[in-house]
């Protein structure tokens, strides 16, 4: 019969299920997530998981929450039964993580799935399982809790087990799956297991220690916590938890969490005001880590977009992006040197026994790289800087990075600060000076620029002319007047003022290839910050120059009143405080 002539009928439950499955659960990974949030729901303060064969053999999940009544087992497991919403308005107000009532039933119409619960009130559990009917409830052993058995996923869908990807592929999105729960609930203990090994156990503890324990050590020592609070009950908005400095960041967009109302979330919006606020201090291909929770009023946020519940829609998204971009550039922001100053206990570089040792340089030793004229930066720069190092003691209070003693290896600025020693990479440190004041003057509109009283002409490839073509207006914000003089050269006419000293072809190549790097893909600030970048490490003072006490002091000025001043652009430290106490340990004094 061709479908043309089949009349309109009202499918079976059992196919809407499979249906329903094919959304609800696209992999095993799923699987867990639904069962994880139903042992949630049900209060469980313990959940141990158990899998085999990538979950494709085998998904287990036990809890010791509150069970499920025996008359209630059956209806469990049928398509929109749920204890969790009962009307419209509940589902605007949903606290609990699962309200659909779909769960169950899409995993045991393509699987075979036994539901086995006792609630505090009954004397021993019951069971049923999906291939019996409704009157196949019989009595099982048992504590209270619930425990969900699931074998073979897909085996009645045989079309959906091809799908799947290796036995550890779908491992791995299970484990992904238990660490996001486990984060968001620090206060359930969960034990993994995968092919009858334990692969991960995480008892009851402060969310900074579970955060630390699934997202490791790289996180756990360069790391802020976070709590911002906005608004009233009713209409607030609530942002926690911790957020990686960009020394922590990674290759991969894997250590982002974010959990809207405990539920975690993929979200453009939210995605893509964490990525903004993190562009003065990473850009390119390095990630922030981060954990994140924004409580706010359940009728306020719309969970119900997606049948995984991964994505939601704000009432007002525009202050939502606004409250959680502002948070954390401000928290990014105050990581300056007011905010490490010693009485400060939110020093990053200061995180193990000799933090200092892992500072890593930047600019490369000895670099051959034209001397530029820095002094009249430096002199232009603070008027501090015409201090000399014997005034140190009282002014030091206002100075949190103190005054330079020496320069070390042409590289680094030693100076002596209330605590003890400081250590500079100059380099990085001026880079990034330079990098927030050409940033201010782009949003200020007022690039100083520099004419070529001759131009400079440069060969360049088609791909490089066109680039420069589409990209004319961003490069003359920026300072650079560059055009096209044949399809093969290039002439530059104007320079942006901070790099009048630099080498103008070196610098024209290089924001020739960052432009080609960034592509026309990316919005048009992360490409001004990108360009920046490379502006500011061309015209910041080079490892191998020799600095004057008032060129060291300038800079150390400037350091502090700069806004991120103790990262560099690509997020390295740019000075370590060396305690006297630090060094007093170094030489066993007083001990
Ligand atoms: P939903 O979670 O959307 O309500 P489910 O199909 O996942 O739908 O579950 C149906 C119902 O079964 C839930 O509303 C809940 O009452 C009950 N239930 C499921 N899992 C558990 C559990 N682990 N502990 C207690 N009750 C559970
Ligand atoms: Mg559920």
């Amino acid at each position: 019969m061709s479908t043309k002539n089949r009349p309109i009928q009202a499918l079976p439950d059992q196919l809407i299920s499979q249906i329903a499955a094919g959304e609800v659960i696209e992999r095993p990974a799923a699987v867990v997530k639904e069962l994880l949030e139903n042992a949630i729901d049900a209060g469980a303060t313990q959940i141990t998981i158990r899998l085999e064969q990538g979950g494709i053999k085998r998904i287990s999940v036990t809890d010791n929450g509150r069970g499920i009544p025996k008359e209630q087992l059956g209806l469990a497991l049928q398509r929109h039964a749920t204890s969790k919403v009962a009307s419209l308005p509940d589902i605007e107000n949903v606290t609990t993580l699962g309200f659909r009532g779909e769960a169950l039933a899409s995993i045991a119409s393509v699987s075979q799935l036994t539901l086995t619960s006792r609630t505090a009130d009954e004397q021993h559990a019951w069971q049923i399982n999906n291939m019996a009917n409704e009157s196949g409830i019989e009595p099982a052993s048992g504590p209270v809790g619930t425990s969900v058995d699931v074998r073979d996923l897909y085996s009645r869908t045989p079309a959906r087990r091809k799908f799947l990807k290796s036995e550890q592929t779908e491992y791995g999105h299970c484990q992904e799956t238990v660490r996001r729960i486990a984060l968001s609930r620090p206060d359930v203990s969960f034990v993994l297991s995968h092919n009858n090994k334990q692969t991960a156990q995480w008892g009851v503890n402060e969310s900074a220690q579970r955060s630390a324990q699934i997202l490791g050590n790289d996180f756990a020592n360069a790391r802020l916590p976070l709590e911002q609070i906005a608004g009233d009950e009713s209409n607030g908005l609530r942002l926690s938890g911790f957020i990686g400095l960009p020394t922590a960041a990674r290759g991969r967009a894997d250590s982002q969490y974010f959990y809207v109302n405990g539920r975690f979330v993929r979200d453009k919006l939210l995605t893509h005001a964490v990525r903004a606020a993190y562009q003065d201090v990473l850009y390119g291909d390095r990630y922030p880590s981060y954990v994140l929770h924004l409580n706010l009023n359940p009728a306020l946020v719309d969970v119900n977009v997606h049948p995984s519940k991964t994505e939601v829609r704000f009432r007002d998204s525009r202050s939502v992006h606004q409250f959680v971009f502002n948070t954390i550039n401000r928290a990014l922001a105050q990581t300056n040197v007011e905010a490490l100053s010693p009485a400060s206990t939110t020093q990053a570089p200061r995180s193990g026994a000799l933090p200092w040792i892992s500072a890593q340089r930047q600019a490369p030793l000895g670099i051959a790289q034209k001397p530029a004229d820095y002094g009249q930066f430096f002199a232009e720069a603070a008027n501090a800087g015409t201090h000399h190092i014997n005034e140190t003691a009282t002014t030091q209070e206002q100075h949190p990075l103190g005054y330079a003693l020496a320069q070390l290896h042409d590289i680094y600025v030693l100076a002596q600060n209330e605590a003890g020693l400081v250590l500079v990479d100059m380099h990085a440190a001026h880079e990034r000076i330079l990098y927030e004041q050409m940033k201010q003057a782009l949003e200020s509109r007022d690039m100083p620029v520099q004419q070529l009283l001759i131009p400079i002409t440069l060969n360049a490839d088609p791909v490089e002319v066109g680039a420069v073509e589409e990209n004319q207006a961003m490069l003359h914000s920026l300072g650079f007047d560059v055009s096209a003089l044949s399809p093969e050269t290039l002439a530059v006419r104007t320079l942006p003022a901070p790099l009048k000293h630099a080498d103008a072809e070196t610098v024209m190549r290089d924001i020739l290839r960052e432009l080609q790097e960034v592509g026309s893909s990316r919005i048009v600030t992360e490409k001004h910050h990108a360009l920046l970048g490379t502006m500011a490490c061309h015209s910041a003072v080079r490892a191998g120059r020799k600095l004057t006490h008032t060129e060291m002091n300038a800079l150390l000025r400037q350091m502090e009143i700069t806004e991120r001043a103790n990262q560099c652009n690509h997020g390295r430290p740019t000075w370590v405080q060396l305690a006297a106490s630090d060094l007093d340990l170094l030489f066993q004094r007083g001990q």
